[in-house]
């Protein structure tokens, strides 16, 4: 479900680290993934989260405000921004344009393989673009993620993206317990993609989303995190953690 919006700045300020700009071209994210953080940071409600604001002006309004800026714009730093809305609206599509006439770093982050559509665009800017894969497992992925496309589309994401010379990196979170048992064939399976970093991420239980996880069973796996960690190492994958 999409609801059209304007808003009145593309963007803000980040608080994240090598990332100065938040720009995200739609609020909430169809990917729907039972372990987001974006519902209680941004104050919605998990069934809310699903339905889609499209900032419709958004390239509109960032043309203006790249003329004052510098520094690394985070595009995607709270919802996907090439979730299914995007093959529709283009919104990401247009406002990496206005980044590269604007000659700004940008550092792109995804679930999915749509990314694959701007590869032109991305290849000629500066900048990284890291792709989100938690399990090679299609019915673990689709309980956990269930808008979301498979792993396999994520992983010839990253390789494509690699073999076209753009920095990539590989994000592994949050870590499960359906990897437990499973993290030699995921290490290798990101690995063959070419690709050179890998960040992991631990499940951050904030109360909403605890309560959520609680229900449908699904824990976090610090035994596989230090064990993924370790074998990505061991492949010559720089390895660092994200909080
Ligand atoms: S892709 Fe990211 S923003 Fe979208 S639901 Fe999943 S975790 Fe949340």
């Amino acid at each position: 479900m999409f609801e059209t919006v304007k808003c009145k700045r593309a963007l803000s300020p980040s608080g994240l680290p090598g990332i100065d700009y938040a720009l995200n071209p739609y609020g909430g994210c169809e990917h729907g993934c039972v372990y987001c953080y974006g519902p209680e940071v941004t104050h919605t409600e998990f069934g809310q989260w699903r339905i889609v604001k499209v900032r419709s002006n958004i390239a509109e309004r960032l043309a203006k405000e790249v003329r004052n800026i510098d520094g690394t714009v985070g595009v995607g730093t709270v919802t996907d921004p090439y979730q299914y809305a995007e093959k529709r609206f283009m919104l990401t599509s247009q406002c990496l344009e206005v980044l590269r006439s604007a000659g700004l770093r940008v550092h792109v982050h995804t679930k999915s393989d749509l990314i694959l559509r701007d590869l032109d665009i991305i290849s000629g800017m500066k900048g990284e673009v890291g792709i989100t894969i938690t399990t090679l497992d299609e019915k673990a992925s689709h309980v956990t993620e269930p808008g979301a496309p498979l792993p396999a589309r994520r992983l010839d994401a990253l390789r494509e993206l690699t073999c076209a010379g753009v920095d990539t990196y590989a994000l592994v979170g949050p870590v499960l317990r359906f990897l437990e048992g499973r993290e030699e064939e995921f290490v290798e399976a990101v690995a063959s993609t070419g690709v050179r970093r890998m960040c992991i991420d631990r499940l951050n239980l904030r109360p909403l989303l605890s309560q959520r996880l609680d229900r449908m069973g699904i824990t976090g796996s610090a035994e596989a995190l230090e064990k993924i960690r370790r074998l990505a190492g061991d492949s010559g994958m720089e390895v660092t953690d994200v909080f």
